[in-house]
Formats: C-alpha cells, sequence, structure tokens
C-alpha cells in the first residue's frame, strides 16, 4: 500500500484564485483536482468535496450556500458548474426530520438549488451540510479501506488512527448516513475526520489547505499501520502448472465469445474487454484461496455498480487444449448467471418483488496465471471496470495482509446494486447500432479507411486502424475516437498480419468486423508489364486479403458469434479499365475470394461481402491523376468526378456508409455493392 504524496502548492493555490475569481470556490477546485488526481482516493466520478460559502440571491441578499459535487462529475476535471449552490438553511432543517426517502430527499435537494438547471447534488450533501466545517472532503481512501473493510474493522481502526477520527458504522450513502455521521461528530468535535465503516474517509478543515492535507495525513497513517503490521505474502500461490499457458490473444476471444452467447438462443450480446495484468494481480489471481477472498464483495459500495460483487473466476488456460478452457469457460458463465439470477430473487422477494433484474453477466474475470479482464458495453467503460478492480485486488491484498477483508453483508449489497438512485444513473439509454462491436480496417490511415473508421465509430463501434505507418495509423486513430486502436501492419507479411489480430485481440477482447481495405495500383499495358510488378500486386490485391481473411475466420471461430468480413475490391475486378490490369485481375481474384469465404462459413455466421467503388478521390486516384485523365477524356475534372448516371461526384464516405450497410445487413452475404453513382458498363451480371 503505497503512500501518497502532498500535492498543496500554495503557489497553485494563488493561480486558481486569479482563474476563478472567487476565492472559496477557486480554492474548492483546487482541492477537489488535488483529491480526483490521485487514483488512491477517487476514481471515475467517486468521492464528493464541498464549500459553505454565500451567494447574492435575485434581490441581491448574500445567502449561505453548500456548494457540493454534482452528479456525473468527476472531481480530477471539476468546474464551478460541477459545484451547484444548494441553499444552506433549507438543508439544516432536515435534521430535525427522523427519515427521509432517497427519492424524497433528491426531489427536495433540487429544489434548494440556486440555478434550477444545475446537476443534481451529491446523495451525500446532508452529509457535508450537517457537519459544521467549511470545507470537506470525501474519497475512498484505499489504505483507509484496507484498515475498515475488516471482520475486526473498529478494533483496526482505532489501533490506527486512536482519537484523530470519530468512526460511523455502515449505513447505505443518503439522509440516515448523514445523521449518522452528525451524531458521531458531536460525541468528539476536536476529531479531524471521520471513517466509514466499509466506505470511506470524510475529513474536514477550515481551510481547503487543511482538509485536504488531513486526507492525505489520514490516507497515509492508513498506509504505515498497513505497512507495519502486513504479512507477506498475503496469498499462498497455486503451484504453476507444467504446462503452457494460453496466448491472450487467443484467450480474450473465447472469454469475449461465450460471454456473447451466455442464454442466448438467437443474437448473442457482445462485450469489450479490457485486460491488467501486474504482480499484484498475479498474486491475486493465483491465490489457493481466491474463491473465497474474490467473492467477499466490493471494497467501497460505489463500486458495485460498474463490478457487480462477485467476479468470474476461471480456470488455467492450457495452450495446447484451449477447447476445454472454453468448455470450462462457458460453464463458469452458466454458474455465475444462476448464482447471480438466485441472489436476485432472494434479496428481491424479501423487498416484496420491487426490483427489475439487471443483466447478469460479470463485470469482472479473473484467470490464473494470466491476469484481469474489465468487461464493458464499450472500451471505456471496460476500461473504468478494469481499473475499479485494479484498486479493489490492491486494497483487498492489504485488507488480507493484515487481517481477514470483509465487506458488505449480502442484502446490504443487494441494496447499493439495486438502489433506485443508482438505478437512475445506469438505465439503458439506447444503445447506437454497432455499439460493442470492433471493427479493424486495414489500410486504415488513407482517404477512404479513415473514412470508414469514422463512419464505423458514429455508429458506436470500437475501431482499429491498420496501416504500414504507425506514426499515421496512431495519428488517425487518435482523431477518430479516444479509445481507438492505431496498429502498424504489412498486410502482406503472415507474421505482421497474425501481430495485427493479436493487438486488436489483446486491446477489445476480439474483432467482429474485418474492413480488408489495402490496396495500391500499378498501371501499365498487360503484355509489357513487368512480372515482379504483377507480382508485387497479387502480393497487395489478392494474398494480403487471403492473409486477413484467414485470420478474421480464425478470431471469428472462436468467437462463436459470426461477423462480418468486408472487401474493397474497386470497380476493376468488374469492369477493367485499359492499362489498370496489374490492379484489376488480382481484384477480380480478390471477388472470387470473398465468394468462396461466402461459401464455406456461412454455417459459421461469418457474412462475406464486397463493395465496387469506382472513381473516389483517395491516395490511389489523386488530384494529379483527375487532372491528367480528365484532359486525356477532353472533359472538365468536375465531369470526370461525375460522369455517372446519378451524375455526382462519388466520396470516400458513399464507400464507408457501402461498407457500414453490409456489417449491418444481417442476411446478406456474397453480395457485391457497387458504389460508382451508376455505370452502364460496370453493372453486375
Ligand atoms: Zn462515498
Amino acid at each position: 500500500m503505497e503512500m501518497i504524496q502532498n500535492l498543496w502548492s500554495d503557489a497553485d493555490a494563488t493561480e486558481y484564485i486569479s482563474r476563478y475569481h472567487n476565492l472559496d470556490l477557486a480554492l474548492r477546485i483546487y482541492g477537489s483536482r488535488l483529491l480526483g488526481q490521485e487514483p488512491c482516493l477517487a476514481l471515475h466520478g467517486g468521492g464528493n468535496t464541498s464549500v459553505k460559502t454565500t451567494e447574492p440571491d435575485l434581490f441581491g441578499i448574500e445567502t449561505e450556500v453548500l456548494r457540493i459535487k454534482g452528479s456525473g462529475w468527476d472531481l480530477a476535471a471539476i468546474e464551478p458548474v460541477g459545484l451547484p449552490a444548494v441553499r444552506l438553511e433549507p438543508l439544516l432543517k432536515l435534521a430535525q426530520l427522523e427519515q427521509l426517502s432517497d427519492e424524497a430527499m433528491v426531489n427536495y435537494l433540487r429544489g434548494c438549488l440556486m440555478d434550477s438547471s444545475a446537476p443534481t447534488p451529491s446523495v451525500e450533501t446532508l452529509l457535508h451540510a450537517f457537519l459544521p466545517h467549511k470545507y470537506i472532503d470525501h474519497s475512498h481512501a484505499l489504505a483507509v479501506l484496507a484498515v475498515v473493510d475488516q471482520t475486526d474493522g473498529e478494533n483496526l481502526a482505532h489501533q490506527a488512527f486512536g482519537n484523530r477520527v470519530g468512526y460511523v458504522p455502515y449505513v447505505m450513502p443518503g439522509f440516515s448516513l448523514a445523521k449518522a455521521a452528525a451524531s458521531e461528530y458531536r460525541r468528539n468535535p476536536l476529531v479531524e475526520g471521520l471513517v466509514l465503516m466499509k466506505h470511506g474517509l470524510f475529513t474536514f478543515g477550515d481551510t481547503a489547505k487543511q482538509s485536504y492535507l488531513r486526507t492525505v495525513d489520514l490516507n497515509n497513517l492508513a498506509a504505515q499501520f498497513v505497512q507495519k503490521n502486513r504479512r507477506i505474502p498475503v496469498f499462498i500461490s497455486r503451484s504453476w502448472p507444467e504446462k503452457e499457458i494460453g496466448h491472450r490473444a487467443d484467450i480474450a476471444p473465447i472469454l469475449r465469445g461465450c460471454l456473447a452467447n451466455a442464454g442466448k438462443t438467437s443474437n448473442p450480446t457482445r462485450w469489450i474487454l479490457d485486460f491488467r495484468r501486474s504482480d499484484q494481480i498475479l498474486e491475486f489471481v493465483n491465490g489457493q484461496q481466491v474463491a473465497d477472498y474474490a467473492n467477499r464483495g466490493p471494497v467501497t459500495p460505489d463500486h458495485l455498480i460498474r463490478t457487480k460483487a462477485a467476479p468470474l473466476i476461471l480456470p488455467f488456460p492450457e495452450a495446447s487444449n484451449l477447447p476445454e478452457f472454453r468448455r470450462e469457460t462457458a460453464g463458469a458463465i452458466a454458474d455465475y448467471i444462476e448464482r447471480y439470477r438466485s441472489y436476485f430473487d432472494r434479496n428481491n422477494s424479501q423487498l416484496g418483488k420491487s426490483k427489475s433484474p439487471l443483466d447478469p453477466i460479470p463485470r469482472v474475470a479473473l484467470i490464473p496465471y494470466c491476469g484481469l479482464f474489465g468487461i464493458g458495453k464499450s472500451a471505456k467503460e471496460a476500461a473504468i471496470v478494469a481499473d475499479i478492480a485494479e484498486t479493489w485486488i490492491e486494497a483487498v491484498s492489504a485488507a488480507e495482509s493484515i487481517g481477514r477483508f470483509s465487506s458488505l453483508d449480502e442484502s446490504q449489497q443487494f441494496a447499493m446494486e439495486y438502489w433506485s438512485l443508482e438505478q437512475v444513473k445506469l438505465r439503458a439509454l439506447s444503445e447506437p447500432r454497432l455499439s460493442r462491436q470492433v471493427v479493424l480496417i486495414t489500410g486504415g490511415a488513407g482517404t477512404i479507411g479513415s473514412a470508414i473508421g469514422r463512419a464505423f465509430a458514429r455508429e458506436g463501434a470500437e475501431i482499429a486502424i491498420a496501416d504500414l505507418d504507425q506514426g499515421k495509423a496512431g495519428e488517425i486513430a487518435r482523431a477518430i475516437k479516444e479509445t481507438a486502436l492505431g496498429a502498424a501492419c504489412d498486410v502482406t507479411d503472415a507474421e505482421s498480419v497474425r501481430g495485427l489480430f493479436d493487438r486488436v485481440c489483446q486491446r477489445f477482447g476480439g474483432i467482429d468486423v474485418v474492413v480488408s481495405n489495402a490496396g495500391a495500383a500499378w498501371p501499365g499495358p498487360i503484355a509489357t508489364i513487368a512480372d515482379d510488378l504483377l507480382r508485387k500486386s497479387f502480393e497487395l490485391n489478392f494474398f494480403a486479403h487471403q492473409l486477413v481473411a484467414q485470420n478474421a475466420v480464425r478470431v471469428m471461430r472462436w468467437q462463436e458469434t459470426g461477423g462480418a468480413l468486408l472487401f474493397n475490391i474497386s470497380k476493376q475486378a468488374i469492369n477493367p479499365g485499359p492499362n489498370f490490369g496489374a490492379y484489376g485481375i488480382p481484384k477480380a481474384a480478390t471477388l472470387s475470394l470473398a465468394r468462396q469465404y461466402a461459401l464455406e462459413y456461412g454455417r459459421d455466421k461469418i457474412r462475406v461481402n464486397a463493395v465496387n467503388a469506382d472513381r473516389i478521390r483517395s491516395g490511389l486516384l489523386t488530384d494529379e491523376m483527375i487532372r491528367t485523365r480528365a484532359q486525356s477524356r477532353g472533359v472538365t475534372e468536375k465531369d470526370y468526378l461525375s460522369g455517372n448516371l446519378l451524375g455526382c461526384e462519388v466520396t470516400a464516405e458513399d464507400v464507408a456508409q457501402a461498407f457500414v450497410h453490409q456489417a449491418l445487413a444481417l442476411k446478406t452475404t456474397g453480395d457485391v455493392t457497387t458504389v460508382d453513382g451508376g455505370n452502364v458498363a460496370a453493372f453486375l451480371r
């Protein structure tokens, strides 16, 4: 358990004051961001902070307000609008009540906002309001959690913190917790903070600096306590099997496919994976008792919403027997779902059957000698889950090193997971048409390739851009989507193509759509073209497509969720042009290749289609080429480009849309989509 650094700088604080003008708010923003940028304190929207200050109302009367983090904001990037102002006086009145439902509380909080369009104040608003301090910081400090997430938590916590803090037994966030915290504070108003058992830490102070420093101090006090009292090693590892472990690029698509097909008879429901591995993760997942300590719940209630209470624990993936690993994985997921459903039924019937079940799919998978996978609807969500899982492992490992890790009991877990306020946060929004799908595009940094990448990204897909030039691939990927992968690949090199598919599987867990798009043209009369040029063209415009297709089928068959294998074949494959034989002939072979794959892999639900496009301004048809061709035909450039039945220029975006359409057309295979504005000579027959 690491100590954390005190990052407060008076110079930075002064800079915030000059930037935000309002002194109280500027320092609140500065302190909040310091807290938010330390993953050991707050992660992905976790934690909250507040300041009590005054603001003029419409009549110019200075009004006491609590500025508190609004829901949906992350401390690391908080801005004034992320700290809505709530009138303090009516909040304090609530302390007279005995009980208050979450819904009534949230409704009341919104009614007390100075600006009715502000984000909803944190569910911990009343806890901040009922304490008298000007500045308050709430974090899920990992070192503190290691000490308080214990069967013997009160005792260990007293040993670690003594009288410097007050102790609040576990209560779910909301009105009751606010009252419990306030009454604990009143017992000893000299404390620097409150430790919330099985939840986290509150510190407070007259200044933002004092409150922040107390968080750092108390976290480090806990870290030192763990350091001093820990046993090493924490977990006894299972002995390393005498077998070779499967490659992660093979394991991931198997897991991803089993998750997609779990309990399904019709269309699969796909997930995106995010892999993590470190010495600490390996010690945790390799432990003999992993099924025990990993099943004891989250380290703080917040995490449960993202990770569910229990991980999926998988067996050792033996390289020489991956089909067995697949059977075991499918079985483990079926068991998981069964256990999750009975957990739901058991707890829901105690609550008068008032809840509807969430999906029963695990969000964290642990694999011995391999690592962990975060599971999410998008790469972004999977990464958040994996981040939380990593901190969970860190805190559980530290807790186990000094005692026995203990979390919320089952009914507390259920109450949190099915908490109406949290359910609202996760309410399923309608997903884009290709969300949860991974799309790989070769030649992805070119004009057409990057247009394809952008078009698929707009449909919600995860994107991998492959190109000869790593720098360009990375640049295009970053421009398309934060989570997109840019990878170097020479599609004419078998090892390079295999490496590309491995990278994509390691990054996202698998592949669903492959657009085999890379190509280049070498013009010249066919009777006299240099033999090596024709062969070179066949390498790129035919054999490379075969390498890509082979790998796509390999991964898609591991997943058992079908997929789309799409080829850019050009008009030349169907309607040859003079001096373009070296390009058109291998493209014609690639059209046959597509049909062959469609024929042989339809039973695997792999759909294989091709796009036949013509006269697209791109790296293949440069502005210079357009100029000379137009001149040689005696027409303007515009007329050359729009010389088709529809009389309009066809763009890279039109080609991209054709590929998107093919990816979505679930009952279409062996098809060629023409994108040329209409050309009678190139009609398919
Ligand atoms: Zn909290």
